[in-house]
């Protein structure tokens, strides 16, 4: 990179910006990386006729490390490193391809995601805007302690924050219960005490850093809304007889104001009429219900849940939580970025960052136009443009 992007003009077609609660027919102007108010001289004319440009999607919660099969943890081990960051990288590719413009990761060796974020900076490789966390912070032999992150005790999970700060890492990842993925783990069980969790939280903020939970289970929750961290992953309020929603602990989450990522990904549609789909559904609408800050997330590279499948995965939570497409596509742009502390992406106007997807028809009447993807711009370079 180095060089300043062309300016761009988006004529002929619709726009929704983040926010507003239509689409408007409207030319969307770009200079400098950033959306500008009118054309800017030599600007590139893009004809987005029968289009609508919308924000560049929002992924809270990615591990580009995983391939996405069945078969995921066998190629997780067999992988040289060289081959992960390869791996990595694709998936990457992929997802701007598909319009997603931010990503954060929430589960790779370190290393490698730093490596990754920074050679898409420095334009050495295409992808999106990536906010990493590197290996989550687990006990010793807990969940997903393959990554590299084991850490026990108060004064080894500070390390532990210490060390990924020193590393470059965006966020930090704790996690607070065990995870369906890792054997030997226990979901409905807390990993970390609140003393420990505590140390995780203030550790992280001193040094300017936040801090999200992977929590499946109610004890796990519970741990983490005292602490209280900063988001919540997944928050399924999974017991041994299914998901069973604690309504006090949600009103807690909505008055600390904790974030919450809901990891609702393309492959949960499966489970429609049957009782895991009624429990996920109950909760998601309760947390949204109780004004909890909730985005859009997949958990992108498990089974089934493909990196590029975001504007799918937004399908099946229309559908899930029962929204309108508007509100259904605020969780993946203006509200995710709020709650991630993006200011200055997420919305269609004048200075904002110019992440942009266009896509054929209009996915305010039908959100499955967001998967006919006509061009995609990263801070005001076209990456890609369906032929
Ligand atoms: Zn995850």
């Amino acid at each position: 990179m180095g060089t300043e992007p062309t300016p761009l003009e988006l004529r002929g077609g619709r726009v929704w910006d983040g926010v507003a609660d239509a689409a408007a027919e409207q030319s969307v102007f770009t200079a400098d990386g950033t959306v500008a108010e009118r054309p800017a001289e030599g600007a590139h004319i893009l004809d987005v006729s029968g289009c609508t440009t919308v924000p560049g999607l929002i992924e809270a919660h990615t591990h580009l490390c995983f391939n996405a099969g069945e078969d995921w943890r066998e190629v997780y081990d067999a992988d040289t490193p060289a081959q992960m960051l390869l791996r990595m990288a694709g998936a990457a590719r992929r997802m701007v391809e598909a319009g997603i413009t931010t990503v954060r990761d929430l589960g790779a060796p370190t290393d490698l995601a730093v490596e990754l974020r920074n050679s898409i900076n420095q334009g050495l490789v295409a992808g999106p805007n990536l906010l990493v966390a590197g290996a989550p912070i687990t006990p010793t032999g807990g969940h997903c302690w393959f990554m590299g992150g084991e850490a026990d005790g108060i004064d080894g999970v500070k390390v532990a924050v210490r060390e990924r700060k020193k590393a470059g890492a965006d966020w930090i990842k704790v996690m607070a219960s065990g995870g369906n993925m890792t054997p030997g783990t226990n979901v409905f069980a807390a990993q970390f005490s609140v003393e420990e969790l505590r140390a995780i939280v203030a550790e992280a903020h001193r040094l300017e850093m936040k801090v999200t939970a992977h929590a499946h289970g109610v004890e796990g929750i519970k741990a983490a809304v005292e602490a209280p961290v900063d988001m919540i992953e997944h928050c399924s309020f999974q017991t041994p007889e299914g998901s069973l929603k604690d309504d006090a602990v949600i009103l807690d989450i909505a008055r600390r104001g904790i974030g919450v990522s809901p990891t609702i990904h393309r492959g949960f549609g499966r489970y429609r009429g049957q009782p895991r789909w009624d429990m996920r559904a109950d909760v998601t609408k309760s947390l949204i219900g109780a004004g909890c800050k909730v985005l859009m997330s997949t958990d992108s590279g498990i089974p089934n849940a493909p990196h590029e499948d975001l504007a799918q995965a937004l399908a099946v939570t229309q559908e899930l939580a029962d929204l309108s497409p508007i509100e259904t596509m605020k969780l993946a742009t203006s509200t995710s970025a709020d709650h991630l502390d993006l200011p200055d992406r997420g919305v269609i106007a004048p200075g904002k960052r110019a992440d942009l997807l266009v896509v054929e028809g209009d996915p305010t009447e039908d959100i499955e136009a967001l998967q006919r993807v006509r061009a995609v711009v990263l801070a005001g370079d076209v990456v890609y443009q369906s032929a």
